[in-house]
């Protein structure tokens, strides 16, 4: 596989979940410990960020990679690369059948993002106002 080195632009998914959610938005993940950076993921309409569907999560690998997993038991802990903090652990939404992260309050912070991941950029967290 070749990863490329510059910046990637996503655009938002649209399926089933964001019609019945509402509008999408990206955000960033950072580590609330030392600000690395976790996950580039879509929200899908309003309200807290409790979990995190792996079908959302757009960078870097192999988080990105999660998207294809289908059994609960393979999917890792969510953890923080630089610190190994534990942001999050495995669990099925049932409502909707769907692979998610069952994220640990207080363990990250969040910041608004238009899509874009950089992968030489990720441990720097940005201060750009959306
Ligand atoms: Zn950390």
């Amino acid at each position: 596989m070749i990863v490329s080195a510059g910046p990637t632009k996503y655009t938002p998914k649209r399926d089933k979940y964001s019609r019945s959610r509402g509008a999408s938005q990206f955000l960033n993940l950072f580590c609330a410990k030392d600000g690395a950076h976790l996950v580039l993921y879509q929200k899908d309409g309003p309200g807290a960020l409790r979990r995190l569907y792996l079908d959302r999560i757009f960078a870097p690998s192999p988080q990105s990679d999660w998207q294809a997993l289908s059994n609960l038991a393979e999917v890792p802990n969510l953890t923080c690369p630089n610190c190994g903090s534990l942001i999050g652990s495995p669990m099925i939404y049932r409502s909707e059948n769907r692979l998610a992260i069952r994220l640990n309050a207080g363990t990250f912070s969040k910041v608004r993002s238009d899509g874009t991941f950089n992968p030489l950029e990720t441990t720097t967290e940005t201060t750009t106002e959306s």
